[in-house]
């Protein structure tokens, strides 16, 4: 299993528009950030995590073929507002939208067109699949079980994903969680064991919606996976480089297009 960073950047991105901090102004390649995606592939499948503003660009660097499945961690423009631009994959046939009830309602408001009874032609092919957390469902040679963590008070997904060929329970999962704030407890059995963790880190200061970087890497030592990326990043939390130099080396701040094996 391969997981192909495409985006790792907060909702407005880095640099931000109009901003000449330190941050925005970096020539690293790596402080340059789209908003929040991943791919995940294995030879026989192929899943897209969030397909945000930046979908286009981001796919363009990627083989074209098919997307067996998209799944939806919240209903946040950042991480649904692509989801027009899946059009041309629509000719390998119908895209599989996973999503929770409120990000299900809000893609029936978002996209009313790819819903119709009469669409025009050409629109995106979405077969919508409601989801809920726990219940867990396979896309090609994939296990994938929703978890529930907090955005503030809303409720969103995060995924654990396991190939077929181990334990759901067992080491080689990955755990993807983004724009969480805080996690119940009950939830943490979903998350633990996992061979790689992926989680949001916005910022050193407070955010009532966010994780910090320093809330970050407490729950990443809290689950002890092997090895943990941090996403979802704004330009206040600095450079990559002095960052991660900060953080040990099991925990580190991501960047796009970065590829991680499994
Ligand atoms: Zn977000
Ligand atoms: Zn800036
Ligand atoms: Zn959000």
């Amino acid at each position: 299993m391969k997981l192909t960073f495409l985006g790792t950047g907060t909702s407005c991105g880095v640099p931000t528009i109009g901003c000449q901090c330190y941050t925005c102004t970096s020539p690293d390649s790596h402080d340059k950030r789209l908003r929040c995606s991943a791919l995940i592939e294995t030879e026989q499948t192929r899943l897209l995590i969030d397909c945000g503003p930046d979908f286009r660009q981001q796919i363009m660097s990627q083989p074209f073929r098919k997307i067996d499945g998209i799944l939806i961690t919240h209903a946040h423009y950042d991480h649904m507002g692509g989801m027009d631009d899946i059009r041309p994959y629509c000719q390998f046939g119908e895209i599989n939208v996973y999503a929770d009830p409120i990000a299900r309602k809000n893609m029936l408001e978002m996209l009313p067109y790819c819903f119709a009874e009469n669409r025009y032609p050409g629109v995106p092919a979405i077969q919508l699949h409601e989801i809920h957390k726990h219940e867990s469902f396979c896309i090609g040679d994939l296990d994938i079980i929703p978890l529930e963590v907090m955005h503030h008070d809303l409720p969103i997904l995060g995924y654990r994903i396991t190939p077929h060929t181990s334990q759901p329970s067992s080491h080689s999962s990955l755990v993807y969680i983004t724009d969480m704030k805080t996690i119940n407890e009950e939830e943490i059995q979903y998350v633990q064991a996992c061979d790689t963790l992926i989680v949001n880190a916005l910022r050193q200061q407070p955010h009532h919606s966010h994780q910090t970087l320093a809330e970050a890497v407490s729950f990443a030592q809290r689950i002890g996976a092997r090895k943990t990326w941090l996403i979802h990043s704004s330009h206040h939390i600095g450079r990559h480089a002095e960052v991660n130099a900060s953080l040990p080396s099991n925990i580190q701040m991501a960047y796009d297009g970065q590829v991680v094996s499994l």
